[in-house]
């Protein structure tokens, strides 16, 4: 219908929240669904974090604050930059928003004319494109298969700059993959971007804290200090605090760029929830140990479904460094037939058939740019886990 614009029909909703609606009506129709398609963890708020937002309510935070984060929450920002990851960053430098979505969003829209490209590893998550494309910009997937531990290598890196290139989007660890970058990869790919004064770096660092196997997380601003000044280190509490509803996130950069995004924001939805900053600035002051005991229950169920998966005829599930997904292949299941009667050719039809024959909800890896594969969030229960590994591994062993 033409009353709806071009720019929106550049873009497609969101594949994973389209899968998690199709478990959820299924659900609904009273099947058995499982459903490991949702990138949130299963816990709750933190008590502190959860008090101190019934504390602003009470205290009567409950009006406008300043557009992009209370003086306050930016100082708590400030602060766990510096201790965290050793980046000095001043409150001007800082900006907060609905999200860390919504810091991506306006750092897009505030810098990208059309034609601008933006390099996207892939597998991506799967609003990074989009989100490019919204802002006119054109996103320039580099595919980082499982032989390269779907990680961007320099030699990639180097060849998918042109002069029209804007930004590269990097996630570590990643969704959908769970791969992180060691510090030696991550100065590897620094000191390519230290040869092209045009591209900056959008640092999505919003699992930085789920890593594993004492994994040493680090951000690209921290790696290579020549890079700072086109660095944004975006990052949130959503997920190291289990606050995906709360809707903070904030970004950390350049004073001009932070403010072309504060002035956007200014335009659109104004500060995030007063109640949830207060919440978040309890989140990065209190006591830490939320962090060290989710990373510990994580780790424990990312053993579970590796090895899971490895059980199955079919599937090869590689190890990753953090976040809360695998992304197995199902190149040895291409061509064959489900118990059901399916084609699996492809990673979408894979995840098809499972949820119809067996009821668990996955996210196929065309979603992500990288097949054949899919995505399990392990963000549940072990006896949840336990049960949807052994309905794939019905599955897989069904297939001929
Ligand atoms: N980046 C990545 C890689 C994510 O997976 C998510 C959440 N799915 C976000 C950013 C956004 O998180 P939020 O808006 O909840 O801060």
């Amino acid at each position: 219908m033409a009353f709806i614009s071009d720019r929106l029909a550049r873009i497609k909703p969101s594949p994973t929240i389209a899968m998690t609606t199709r478990a959820a009506d299924l659900r609904a129709q009273g099947r058995d669904i499982i459903s490991l398609s949702a990138g949130e963890p299963d816990f709750d708020t933190p008590e502190n974090v959860r008090d101190a937002a019934k504390a602003a309510i009470d205290a009567g935070h409950t009006r406008y604050t300043a557009v992009d984060g209370t003086p306050s929450l930016k100082r708590a920002i400030a602060d766990k930059f510096a201790r965290e990851n050793g980046l000095d960053y001043a409150p001007a430098q800082i900006t907060v928003g609905t999200g860390g979505k919504q810091i991506l969003y306006n750092a897009l829209m505030a810098t990208l004319d059309d034609g601008d490209e933006v390099i996207v590893p892939a597998p991506y998550w799967v609003s990074y494109p989009d989100m490019v494309l919204l802002a006119g910009g054109t996103p320039v997937v580099v595919e980082c298969d499982q032989a390269s531990g779907f990680r961007l290598t320099p030699d990639a890196l180097e060849g998918a700059i042109t002069p029209r290139t804007k930004w590269l989007i990097l996630n570590s660890p990643s969704n959908p993959s769970g791969a992180g970058y060691d510090r030696a990869q991550m100065a590897a790919l620094c000191d390519v971007l230290l040869r092209h004064p045009q591209v900056w770096v959008l640092a999505d660092d919003i699992y930085e804290h789920l890593v594993f196997d004492g994994f040493a997380f680090c951000t690209p601003a921290q790696v290579e200090p020549r890079l700072k000044d086109r660095v944004l280190t975006m990052n949130g509490v959503s997920k190291s605090y289990a606050m995906t509803g709360w809707r903070i996130g904030y970004g950390a950069g350049p004073e001009a760029l932070i403010k072309a995004m504060a002035k956007l924001q200014s335009q659109s939805t104004s500060n995030p929830c007063s109640i949830s900053q207060y919440a978040a600035e309890a989140a990065l002051t209190g006591p830490q140990d939320y962090i060290t005991d989710s990373r510990a229950v994580f780790q424990r169920r990312r053993d579970l479904v590796v090895a899971g998966l490895n059980a199955c005829p079919g599937l090869d599930c590689p190890v990753p460094q953090g976040a809360f997904y695998v992304y197995p292949s199902i190149a040895g299941l291409i061509g064959l037939t489900s118990a059901g009667g399916t084609l699996i050719d492809s990673d979408e039809a894979f995840a098809n058939a499972l949820l119809d024959e067996t009821g668990v909800a996955v996210v196929f890896g065309a979603a992500f740019g990288l097949s054949p594969h899919f995505r399990i969030s392990y963000a549940t229960s072990d006896a949840v886990l336990q049960d949807a590994m052994a309905r794939i591994r019905r599955f897989c062993e069904g297939c001929n």
